[in-house]
C-alpha cells in the first residue's frame, strides 16, 4: 500500500462506487448532514467505522484518536480538538447516540505498559496516554493476583479503558444536560477484531455484553 495505490483506488472509487452513492451525496450537499450517531474510535488502522457498523455516508460523526480516549472537559481556551467535535457534535448536529468504541489488540493500551519517560520523540503520545492510566491501573489491581495472562491483563485494559472514557464524557454539560433531558445516550464498545463481533457495557451489571 502506498499512495500511488491510494491514487488508483480514487479512480476506481469515481467509476464504480460513486455512481451508487451520488444521489445520496447529492442530498446530504443540499440539505446537509444530519448524523445521529457520534462515534469515538481508535485512530488504528484496523478499526474501520463505517466497514464494522455496515453504514453510509451522512450516518455516522466520527472522531478517532489513538486509544479512542476522551479527556474530560476543561473549560479554557486552548485547542481541544476532540472537545470541539463532542461540542459540535452534541450542540449543533444534536446527535441522539454518542459510542465509545474501543478493541482487542489496541496499541494505545498496550502501550500504557511500557516506558516511555525518556523518549522525547513521543511527548504527545506520553501524554495523550495518561488518560488510559486508570484503566492500567484497575487491571493491574484486578488481575495480578489471579495470574492472568499478558493478553488478558490488556483485554481487560481495553474493556475498563473504554467505562472510564465514558465517565470523562459526562463531565462535559451540554452531554450531561441532553442525557436528562432524554434526548442523548452514550455507549461503551468493544469491537473484537479477530471475529468483528461487537460488545456492549451494560452500566447497571457492570458487564459487557455481545451485540445481538
Ligand atoms: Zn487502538
Amino acid at each position: 500500500m502506498n499512495i500511488k495505490t491510494l491514487i488508483k483506488g480514487n479512480k476506481r472509487f469515481r467509476k464504480a462506487k460513486f455512481t451508487k452513492y451520488q444521489e445520496d451525496f447529492n442530498t446530504l450537499v443540499k440539505h446537509g448532514q444530519k448524523p445521529n450517531v457520534l462515534f469515538i474510535g481508535c485512530s488504528d488502522s484496523r478499526v474501520v467505522p463505517d466497514l464494522i457498523v455496515d453504514t453510509n455516508p451522512g450516518d455516522m460523526f466520527l472522531l478517532r484518536n489513538i486509544g479512542n480516549f476522551v479527556p474530560p472537559f476543561k473549560e479554557d481556551f486552548d485547542y481541544h480538538g476532540v472537545s470541539a467535535v463532542i461540542e459540535y457534535a452534541v450542540s449543533v448536529l444534536k446527535v441522539k447516540d454518542i459510542i465509545v468504541c474501543g478493541h482487542s489488540h489496541c496499541g494505545a493500551c498496550a502501550s500504557l505498559y511500557d516506558d516511555l519517560s525518556n523518549n522525547r520523540k513521543l511527548i504527545h503520545v506520553r501524554k495523550w496516554l495518561e488518560l488510559g492510566q486508570k484503566a492500567k491501573e484497575y487491571a493491574l489491581m484486578n488481575l495480578l493476583t489471579k495470574k492472568a495472562s499478558k493478553e488478558q491483563l490488556l483485554r481487560t485494559t481495553e474493556k475498563i479503558s473504554v467505562t472510564y472514557q465514558l465517565e470523562n464524557l459526562l463531565t462535559y454539560p451540554e452531554v450531561v444536560k441532553r442525557i436528562k433531558k432524554g434526548k442523548l445516550n452514550i455507549h461503551g464498545w468493544f469491537y473484537d477484531i479477530e471475529d468483528g463481533s461487537i460488545e456492549e457495557y451494560d452500566a447497571k451489571d457492570k458487564k459487557y455484553r455481545k451485540l445481538q
